[in-house]
């Protein structure tokens, strides 16, 4: 695969414009195309403040400020995806959504280009067999803030070649990330501990072993996390955790991924975290 200069990012959201913004300040060009003219200046204005804000904290200057913002284009028009050596999709989370956008794109780039997802919780073997290329098809999921988050989990399908994985890896560490090598599996590795560690800090609120502050300052001091489980899930979202709980349930067919019943509880009242205003806390 010839080295990495342009990549390209479908999908202009939270997700999009972040790795828009982590490839333009490691030098690399970006494309970022959405559906939605809104999404792409809305996006371009998201990456804009954010390098502003690092401009006024001395961490970047505003030459390479300009410079970054240079290298980003914002596109509603899928053919600018020819420019790319590597193409990240990073658009809704929706299956059949992702399946359409992959076939589309696997029609328009070269046939060595690498085409990667940012899934959270769709199979990469499954995507990548949507494609032409199964070989050179990859899970490359990167963490929200994307511009200060370390991670990225590379995800290797059933039929991923050790090139691939090879090129996504130097190119992730190219962005400043620190990768991990995972494979494809419900969850990955982070979400995958991540949130039946949360389920379970539900199953000690409601058997009354802790208050929610008690059972949040307990992980927070006693395992180091800055947030306890309980915040967290206010944050992420308790339909989500939901969601995502009832996913590996099905998908690993074990009863230790059963959601507490105080969770499903909580999501069918309408307690869903700090988007509702109200989830184990109060906002
Ligand atoms: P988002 O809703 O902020 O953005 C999605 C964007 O995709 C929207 O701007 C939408 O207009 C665009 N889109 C829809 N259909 C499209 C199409 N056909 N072509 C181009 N663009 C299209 O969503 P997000 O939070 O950025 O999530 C994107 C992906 O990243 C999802 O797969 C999600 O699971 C994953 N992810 C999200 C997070 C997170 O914390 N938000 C973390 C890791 C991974």
């Amino acid at each position: 695969m010839s080295s990495i200069r342009t990549v390209g990012i479908i999908g202009a959201g939270t997700m999009g414009n972040g790795i828009a913004q982590a490839c333009a300040v490691a030098g690399v060009d970006a494309v970022m195309v959405d559906v939605s003219d809104t999404a792409v200046s809305k996006g371009l204005a998201t990456v804009a403040g954010s390098l502003e804000r690092l401009v006024k904290k001395d961490k970047l200057t505003a030459a390479d400020r300009d410079a970054a913002l240079a290298r980003i284009k914002g596109s509603t028009n899928s053919e600018d995806l020819k420019a790319a050596q590597l193409v990240i999709e990073a658009a809704t989370e929706n299956e059949e959504l992702k399946l359409r956008i992959l076939k589309q794109v696997d029609g328009l780039v070269a046939p060595e280009v690498v085409i990667a997802s940012n899934t959270s919780s769709i199979s990469i073997t499954k995507l990548a067999a949507a494609t032409s290329r199964a070989d050179r098809f990859i899970g490359m999921h990167f963490f929200n803030p994307v511009p200060m988050m370390a991670l990225v989990e590379i995800i290797r399908g059933l039929q991923t070649s050790d090139a691939t994985h090879d090129a996504v890896k130097a190119l992730a560490e190219r962005l400043g990330k620190s990768p991990i090598t995972v494979k494809n599996a419900p969850g990955f590795v982070v979400n995958r501990i991540l949130v039946p560690m949360i389920n379970e800090a539900f199953f000690v609120l409601a058997e009354g072993i802790a208050t929610p502050e008690d059972i949040d300052a307990g992980m927070k001091l006693g395992c180091n996390h800055p947030l306890g489980p309980l915040a967290l899930a206010d944050m992420i979202g308790l339909d989500v955790c939901l969601a995502v709980m009832e996913v590996y349930l099905r998908e690993y067919g074990d009863s230790k991924y059963r959601p507490c019943p105080l969770l499903k509880e909580m999501v069918a009242a309408g307690r869903l975290g700090r988007k509702s205003g109200r989830g184990v806390y109060g906002y």
